[in-house]
């Protein structure tokens, strides 16, 4: 993860049983917010503690002495699912808003554009964002314009859309496919089918939202091979491909021996603390921490990727695992994964991080609870919740700190928790 070269030796050796691998070191001398450079940070993935300095063109890590207090440092957040087609369609939010200000420096847009609308997101919302976008492109000819993309055939041009990957093959990723019966209506498994056809001939990856029958999830999962993503894997609706002891269903078991993937994507309605927590102990964690950000959840359950991992670790994912599942993983999936876009570089300059601290107190990290229109009003800092209305009070909190990408050191962005655009 870390690179094997550099201003530094960052070998991994390990956190610990814990997951936290806090040992001796306290939460002191932190701070409440910010960083600044020379102080000492953790590295993720390694006993290492090492200060940020100015080297290399840019940023390099130097070994410090100095207690480390809890921040830390690690490659670059990848947010696998989510919604950033500003403008364009009714659910999305702006990309550095959940972006670059949010310690994520990738978002894969997931399904906002299909063929007919993916040129105005190359075109104008691409170019005006600092954090990188990559998308799956729809297979549902106007992405997320309106929230029946598939229910009727018409609305699905195979060749159309394989053209469109053709024009766009640096900023597609895959195709986006939700298969749930609030969206295909009669449409059963065709528009899975024909998602299918593109992607396997455009040699890319289906993310397939998953959710309430029909169709049923046996024939959706059946479909999907090696690298297919199911997003939305811990939703607590009625057929999720879950027992009650955490262990999967048969027909997710044979996806997952095939290689098919499992993604969180929260999202308003998609993730459940109960499904997580029971299929973490049974030793089915998620490849990758998505957040399905857009403008009904961003004022919460969602509200930003670090929540998001929070409530993963609350669910008994350790940290290293967690932060793996936002970087080195994703990063797999978007094929952003050669030996030039290591985080670090051979002679220790900082190609991409996330600074962050790993809070025992949530003060700080999100103003008190306050009524939405999801009636979450009992949410308070401390107080995390699902999209089923479970809640959790998690014992660490992640907080996005910094960014740093080309050696440019960039701060967060305060928490907001209203859905307005700002
Ligand atoms: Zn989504």
């Amino acid at each position: 993860m870390t690179g094997d070269a550099g201003a530094g030796d960052f070998g991994a050796d390990g956190f610990g049983t814990d997951g936290f691998g806090t040992d001796g070191f306290g939460t002191d001398g932190a701070g409440a917010s910010g960083y600044e450079i020379g102080r000492a940070l953790r590295v993720v993935g390694s006993s290492s503690v090492v200060r940020l300095v100015p080297g290399g063109g840019g940023l390099v890590l130097e070994p410090a002495q100095e207690r480390p207090g809890d921040l830390w440092i690690g490659p670059g957040w990848v947010d696998l699912h989510a919604h950033v087609y500003d403008a364009m369609t009714v659910i999305s939010v702006p990309p550095d808003r959940v972006g670059l200000d949010q310690g994520v420096h990738v978002v894969a847009d997931a399904g906002s554009a299909g063929e007919a609308t993916i040129d105005g997101l190359a075109r104008y919302v691409v170019p005006a964002a600092e954090t990188e976008i990559r998308a799956w492109v729809n297979i549902g000819s106007h992405g997320l314009v309106h929230l029946r993309e598939t229910a009727d055939p018409s609305f699905i041009d195979v060749d159309a859309t394989l053209a469109a990957i053709e024009r766009h093959r640096s900023l597609v990723c895959g195709v986006k496919v939700r298969s749930s019966g609030a969206v295909v209506g009669a449409m059963g498994l065709q528009p899975l089918q024909l998602g299918k056809l593109v992607a396997r001939q455009a040699g890319l990856p289906l993310l397939v939202h998953v959710g309430e029958a029909p169709p049923l999830i046996e024939d959706v999962l059946d479909l999907l091979d090696e690298g297919d993503v199911i997003t939305h894997c811990y939703h607590g609706k009625t057929g999720h491909p879950w027992r009650p002891d955490g262990t999967p269903v048969p027909a997710l078991a044979r996806a997952l021996d095939r290689g098919v993937l499992l993604d969180v994507g929260h999202g308003a309605a998609s993730f459940s603390f109960d499904v997580a927590e029971r299929a973490i102990a049974a030793g089915f964690p998620p490849h990758s921490i998505s957040t399905d950000i857009h403008v009904r959840n961003i004022g919460g359950p969602v509200h930003d990727l670090a929540t998001t991992i929070t409530k993963l670790l609350a669910c008994g994912l350790p940290l290293e695992n967690a932060i793996t599942a936002v970087t080195d993983a994703p990063r797999r999936v978007l094929r952003m994964d050669t030996p030039d876009s290591e985080w670090l570089a051979d002679n220790g300059a900082i190609r991409h991080a996330t600074v962050f601290r790993l809070a025992e107190t949530a003060t700080g990290l999100r103003p008190a609870g306050e009524a939405t229109e999801f009636g979450l009003a009992e949410e308070t800092e401390r107080v995390y919740v699902d999209s089923r209305g479970t809640h959790r009070e998690p014992t660490h909190h992640i907080l996005p700190v910094a960014t740093i990408r080309e050696g440019r050191l960039r701060p967060t962005a305060p928490r907001h928790r209203s859905t307005t655009r700002t």
